[in-house]
């Protein structure tokens, strides 16, 4: 079955953070469009869905009821001091008016997501509006609020299902891990740049990711960490992909596939180093596409307009089965030689080697 649904609701595409803010949601509009005019959504088997706002026993599944009240408040009065929850004005994740029940959509749209591969209808949906990766349990963190891929990885284990949650954004999926540190129930694998970056003279956002970082008691081997250097290309990418992913779900053979597919991996990223092009996501993308399970996905970071808006409408017509026009890819995908090809490639061996040998045996 191909059955693939898109989820849509402009008012999830409408909210700003601040008018210099990097996550511009409006981004969703760009692949919304793309998609409808390449005819994607008139084919038979592509479903636009709508969001609906999560409850609050879904956002308790991970979040404190102090956390969620804060952001109640900061929703009616931004302007007031949430710095002790996460939220600043000139910081990351700013509090901005209405942001609690848009939140509860970009959540929702998760929730359904999950209804409709569970229920059978579909086998993939799409909420490029979720994969909120970073919020904790008591904490907003890197433009994240709620974190969407946490409480619908929670909620498909308290069914009994074996979940695996693959995270493909630049960025380590932090606040999902944490969640499921001590759990086998649950398989984070997380690809990211990890490492000092010198222009920014600090470590690269989260600052968490090493390999090491394994899991807990029955959780042990269960965290996956593929921590990639600044400059990884796609060969260097899809190396580290191939020699991890599909090695570790065809050992762990889940119920449920989970997917965070942040962009802002891609080498027109302003925000990262990672050098990976439409050709590495693409055979990221296919490989997610084999799976015979219920499949959820989800977008995440992306702050090149145009990277999100080829990328995620590439990666909706690969869940529908459909043909890739060469207007979505990068013409020309950055590819290293000489010394820095060497010096990507060692440091990506050990970013595998370290991945495959915390993983549970
Ligand atoms: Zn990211």
């Amino acid at each position: 079955m191909s059955a693939a649904g898109f989820m849509w609701d402009p008012r999830v595409a409408m909210h700003i953070y601040r008018d210099d803010h990097p996550l511009k949601p409006v981004r969703l509009v760009g692949v919304h469009d793309t998609l409808e005019r390449l005819g994607a959504f008139g084919r038979p088997d592509a479903h636009v869905l709508a969001p609906r706002a999560a409850t609050g026993a879904e956002i308790e599944r991970i979040h404190d009821p102090e956390y969620i009240s804060a952001v109640m408040r900061a929703s009616r009065d931004p302007d007031s001091d949430y710095t002790a929850w996460g939220m600043s004005e000139w910081g990351d994740t700013p509090p901005f008016k209405g942001m609690h029940d848009v939140s509860l959509l970009t959540t929702g749209g998760t929730l359904v997501a999950m209804e409709e591969v569970i229920g059978g209808r579909l086998h993939v949906a799409f909420n490029g509006s979720g994969g909120l990766h970073h919020a904790m349990r008591r904490s907003a963190s890197g433009f994240c609020i709620y974190n969407d891929p946490a409480i619908v990885c929670g909620l498909l284990a308290d069914r009994g299902m074996k979940v695996a949650y693959v995270d493909i954004d630049a960025h380590h999926g932090d606040g999902v891990q944490v969640a499921f540190y001590e759990t086998d129930q649950v398989l984070t694998i997380s690809l990211h740049q990890y490492g000092f970056v010198p222009e920014l003279g600090r470590m690269f956002f989260p600052g968490t990711g090493t390999a090491e970082e394994r899991g807990r008691s029955r959780g042990a081997g269960y965290s996956i960490n593929v921590a990639l250097p600044r400059y990884t290309d796609d060969a260097a990418y899809t190396r580290a992909f191939d020699a991890v992913v599909p090695p570790l779900l065809e050992r762990y053979r889940p119920d449920v596939l989970v997917t965070q597919q942040g962009i802002d991996s891609h080498f027109e990223d302003p925000l990262t180093q990672l050098m990976v092009s439409t050709r590495a996501r693409e055979h990221v993308v296919r490989q997610f596409a084999t799976t015979t399970s219920p499949w959820v996905a989800m977008g995440g970071g992306g702050y090149s307009l145009d990277a999100v808006r080829r990328a995620w409408s590439m990666e909706f017509l690969i869940m529908l089965g459909a043909n890739i026009p060469k207007e979505l890819h990068d013409a020309e995908p950055p590819e290293w030689t000489g010394v820095r090809r060497a010096q990507v490639d060692a440091a990506v061996d050990v970013a595998i080697t370290g991945a495959l040998d915390a993983a549970w045996t």
